[in-house]
C-alpha cells in the first residue's frame, strides 16, 4: 500500500502536471468544470472495490448495506433538485444514459428525429456510425441558416412526415433554451416520446435559471460532469410509473453490468450542492459570463475582423463564434488560445465551408471559471483578451501575462496534493 507517488511515478506526475496546467490555464471548455474537493474525495475511495449488481434493497450481492444509502441518498436528491418522480443515477456517463433512453422507448429500426450532429446534436442522438445511428433509423432536424435557431415549424414538419417514435430535444452546441412545451405539443401529435437530453445544461435548470424539463418530456437523460460539476457520469429522470420500469430495466441489466458505486457517491455530493444558494450564484455567474463574452463578441473591430456570434447571443453557457468571415479558422483560434492558456475546443458551423479537423467556428463555455470564483468584472477581461486574440496582430505576450493574473487570482484547489 505504498503511495502512488512510489508505486507509479509516471502516472503520479500526469497526475501533478494535469493539475498544473488545470491551475495555470483559464477553463473555457463549455462541458468541463472543476468538481469539489468533496466529490474527488468519494471518487478515490473504497467504494470502488463494491460490486452491487442491481438497485437498492434488490441486489445480487452480498454487503450492499452502505453502498445501499449512498444510492438512495443520490436517488432522492435527484428527484427533489428536478421535481422529478423516478431518478436512475447508475449510469457511468451521459451516453450510456442515452443508450439506456433509447433501450427502454424504441426497438431498433424505429424512427428518430434529433437535432444533427453538425448542427449541434450529440453524436447519441442519431450519428452515423453512433450506435443511435446504426440501431435506428434517423432523421434529423437542424437549425435555420439565417438565425442559427431551431425552427419548430421545420420539426413540426418532419414529424408529421416521417413519424418518429421518438423526438430528441437536446444539444451539445446551440446557445438558446429549447421550446419544451412546443416539442411535447408535436410529440403528442405524432404519438412520439419526448426525450429531452439536458446533459449541458442541467446545472442551469437545477438552479432555475433555465427552465426545467422534467414536467413536459416523457424522459429526461443528463449529464453530471457539465454545468452540474460533479463527477463524470450520468443519469435519467421521468414522471411516467411505467417508463420508470423499463428505465430500470434497461440501465440494469440491459445496458450496464455493476455500477460505480464511488461515482454514484459523489453524484449524491454534487445534487446536494446543487440545491444550495452558493449554486445558484454560480449558476447566475456562469449565464452572466456567457451573455459577457457574447457582447464583447459583437463590438465593431471584432465585427470588422469578420468575427460573429451565432445567434448574436446567448442565455445559456456558452457562445458560439462564427469564423465563416474570418481570416482566422477554427483550429487557428483554437491553437491561438492555447498559446495565451485559455483552452476552448474549436467548433463546425452549420454549412461549414472548412473541413472538421479545421472548422469555422469555436465553441467558449463559462461554468468552469464561474466554478472558479469568476464574477462579471472577470468575465468581461477574459472576454476582452478573447476578443484581442482573435484580431489580426495579436500581443501574444501581453495576452498571456493578462491570463496569469486572472489564474493568480483566483488560485484551484489551493491545498490539493496529487
Ligand atoms: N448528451 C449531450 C447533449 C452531450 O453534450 C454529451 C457530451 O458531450 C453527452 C450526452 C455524452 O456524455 P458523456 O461524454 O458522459 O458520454
Amino acid at each position: 500500500n505504498a503511495p502512488l507517488s512510489e508505486v507509479d511515478p509516471e502516472i503520479a506526475q500526469v497526475l501533478q502536471r494535469e493539475l498544473d496546467r488545470q491551475r495555470g490555464f483559464l477553463e473555457m471548455i463549455a462541458s468541463e468544470n472543476f468538481v469539489p474537493v468533496s466529490v474527488l474525495q468519494s471518487q478515490g475511495s473504497v467504494l470502488t472495490n463494491k460490486y452491487a449488481e442491481g438497485y437498492p434493497g434488490r441486489r445480487y450481492y452480498g454487503g450492499c448495506e452502505e453502498v445501499d444509502v449512498a444510492e438512495e441518498l443520490a436517488i432522492e436528491r435527484a428527484k427533489s433538485l428536478f421535481g422529478a418522480g423516478f431518478a436512475n443515477v447508475q449510469p457511468h456517463s451521459g451516453a450510456t444514459a442515452n443508450a439506456a433512453v433509447l433501450h427502454a422507448i424504441a426497438r431498433p429500426g424505429d424512427t428518430l428525429l434529433g437535432l444533427a450532429l453538425d448542427q449541434g446534436g450529440h453524436l447519441t442522438h442519431g450519428m452515423k456510425i453512433n450506435f443511435s445511428g446504426r440501431l435506428y433509423d434517423i432523421v434529423a432536424y437542424g437549425v435555420d441558416p439565417e438565425t442559427s435557431l431551431i425552427d419548430m415549424d421545420e420539426v413540426r414538419r418532419l414529424a408529421l412526415e416521417h413519424k418518429p417514435k421518438v423526438i430528441i430535444a437536446g444539444w451539445s452546441a446551440y446557445p438558446r433554451q429549447l421550446d419544451f412545451a412546443a416539442f411535447r405539443a408535436i410529440a403528442d401529435e405524432v404519438g412520439a416520446y419526448l426525450w429531452v437530453d439536458m446533459a449541458h445544461f442541467a446545472g442551469l435548470v437545477a438552479a432555475g435559471v433555465h427552465p426545467n424539463p422534467v414536467p413536459h418530456a416523457h424522459v429526461v437523460s443528463s449529464t453530471v460532469h457539465k454545468t452540474i460539476g460533479g463527477p463524470r457520469s450520468g443519469f435519467i429522470l421521468t414522471n411516467d410509473a411505467d417508463l420508470a420500469k423499463k428505465l430500470n430495466t434497461a440501465v440494469f441489466p440491459g445496458q450496464q453490468g455493476g455500477p460505480l458505486m464511488h461515482v454514484i457517491a459523489a453524484k449524491a455530493t454534487a445534487f446536494k450542492l446543487a440545491a444550495t444558494p452558493e449554486f445558484r450564484d454560480r449558476q447566475e455567474r456562469t449565464v452572466r459570463g456567457a451573455a459577457i463574452l457574447a457582447e464583447r463578441l459583437v463590438q465593431q473591430d471584432v465585427k470588422d475582423a469578420g468575427i460573429a456570434v451565432r445567434s448574436g447571443g446567448t442565455d445559456v453557457h456558452l457562445v458560439l463564434v462564427d469564423l465563416r468571415e474570418a481570416e482566422i479558422d477554427g483550429k487557428q483560434a483554437e491553437d491561438l488560445l492555447h498559446d495565451i492558456h485559455i483552452t476552448v475546443n474549436r467548433n463546425a458551423v452549420p454549412n461549414d465551408p472548412r473541413p472538421p479537423m479545421v472548422t469555422s467556428g469555436l465553441r467558449i463555455g463559462t461554468p468552469a471559471l464561474a466554478t472558479r470564483g469568476f464574477g462579471d468584472e472577470e468575465f468581461t477581461e477574459v472576454s476582452d483578451i478573447i476578443a484581442l486574440a482573435l484580431l489580426p496582430g495579436a500581443d501574444v505576450e501581453a495576452l498571456r501575462a493578462r491570463v496569469a493574473a486572472l489564474t493568480a487570482r483566483f488560485p484551484l484547489y489551493p491545498d490539493l496534493q496529487q
